[in-house]
């Protein structure tokens, strides 16, 4: 059986005392989760957090990390660094990343092996644009995605990280895959990994994100290849956030 689970990817947005309030918030509500929580804040306040959250069942993430382990890059952070500040967790080849900063497979992929190699679980990202999507070609580019990573760090490396499907139609544009959508994704993606090995794609937690909000999560979470979700707007609303979370639970029961 998979433990459900919840990421917040809070994108590039709180402050020291917004972020108290939000985690206070959920911490309030959410006394024993029983799915796995995992917070991604921006990386500047992964330490704060890490401190509130400690002896605590909510565990923290990063939304990225560079791909090399030291030196002459301006700017980056190092996934030993992230561990360091108490992160366990790295979102890797996020939308938002491969679009705006023009990360390709190949780059992900590296990411993908920096952070396992930092002792992080990558939450690898996969899902088509909206043009892809329309073109009937979201099978290839999410097989394209999943390949670029098992060429590289190989399918026992799936073991070890969580994968979320993502159509970039869907992030922030209040427009959800359907649930028949999202399932039938998510059981293309397990049948690549279980393809190559059928335990490791059997134990592979895959989180559908898209304009998850409390209304409509426990229809996609309780799809049988759905495990939980990524959530973006909504993980910025205490409430929202602790019903998405209890319907990752109640979902699976
Ligand atoms: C995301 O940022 O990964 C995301 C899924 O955003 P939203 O939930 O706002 O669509």
């Amino acid at each position: 059986m998979r433990r459900p689970v919840v990421a917040g990817n809070w994108k590039m947005h709180g402050s020291r005392a917004e972020n108290t309030r939000l985690i206070n918030a959920i911490l309030e509500a959410s006394d024993e989760p029983a799915c796995e929580v995992i917070v991604c804040p921006p990386a500047v306040y992964l330490w704060e957090i890490g401190r509130q959250l400690k002896d605590n069942r909510i565990a923290l993430g990063a939304q990225t990390l560079c791909a090399d382990s030291q030196g002459a890059f301006t700017g980056e952070v190092s996934g030993a660094m992230l561990k360091d500040v108490g992160a366990s967790h790295v979102i890797v080849g996020h939308s938002e990343r491969r679009a705006l900063y023009r990360e390709d497979d190949a780059l992900v992929a590296r990411k993908f092996v920096a952070a396992q190699a930092a002792g992080l679980l990558p939450i690898l990202c996969v899902g088509e644009t909206l043009e892809e999507w329309e073109r009937g070609d979201t099978e290839q580019v999410v097989a394209r995605q999943l390949d670029a990573v098992l060429a590289v760090a190989g399918v026992a490396s799936f073991g070890r990280a969580i994968v979320a499907y993502e159509p970039v139609w869907a992030i922030g544009t209040g427009k959800n895959a359907t649930p028949d959508q999202a399932q039938a994704v998510h059981a293309f993606i397990r049948a690549r990994i279980a393809a190559r090995d059928a335990m490791i794609g059997d134990g592979l937690r895959l989180l559908y994100g898209g304009s998850v909000k409390a209304a409509n999560a426990a229809e996609l979470f309780g799809q049988p290849d759905v495990d939980g979700g990524l959530v973006g707007g909504a993980s910025l609303k205490a409430d929202e956030f602790v019903r998405i979370c209890a319907a990752a639970t109640s979902g699976r029961a």
